[in-house]
């Protein structure tokens, strides 16, 4: 019987394969946000369209690098858009508190106990397999910090 990291590593080799919302937004009016993750060379290009409800109407992700980078990319769009810039903070916090636990766990000083937002993470969960690798973190949360960075800039 395929064990759980089997079906994690598929999901991952999915988004990678066949990224979500791949492409470019016009911008303006769309909010174009670069990240870099050096560690690893991966690149990601966030698009990103707000309305005045602060929900996040349209995302797309352009930028290459590494499988788990891209693949992380790919989830977060799917998993983002439609959504409040409140909602899009909560499954943040869960998404980095599922990747910082793990961290701690290696020796590192204990983390502050986080509350964690009651939001279901979906594929995401498949990324739990990357706190083995701390050094591929970086790679999974480049989309996130590059997302956050993009939607500040929308609301100032
Ligand atoms: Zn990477």
């Amino acid at each position: 019987m395929p064990g759980l990291e089997d079906l994690y590593r598929e999901i991952i080799l999915d988004h990678y394969r066949n990224p979500r919302n791949r492409g470019e937004l016009d911008s303006p009016p769309a909010h174009r946000v670069e990240g870099f993750n050096p560690l690893c060379g991966d690149e990601i290009v966030v698009y990103l369209d707000l309305d005045d409800e602060r929900r996040i109407t349209d995302i797309r992700i352009g930028g290459q690098g590494c499988s788990i980078s891209q693949s992380s990319a790919s989830m977060m769009s799917a998993a983002v858009k439609g959504h409040t810039v409140e909602e899009v903070g909560d499954l943040t916090r869960a998404f980095k508190a599922m990747m910082s636990i793990h961290e701690s766990s290696l020796g590192g000083e204990a983390a502050e106990p986080v509350e964690l937002p009651d939001v279901k993470l979906g594929d995401l969960e498949a990324l739990r397999g990357v706190v083995k690798f701390p050094v591929r973190i970086k790679c999974a949360t480049l989309a996130w910090n590059t997302l956050a960075q993009g939607i500040d800039e929308a609301l100032a």
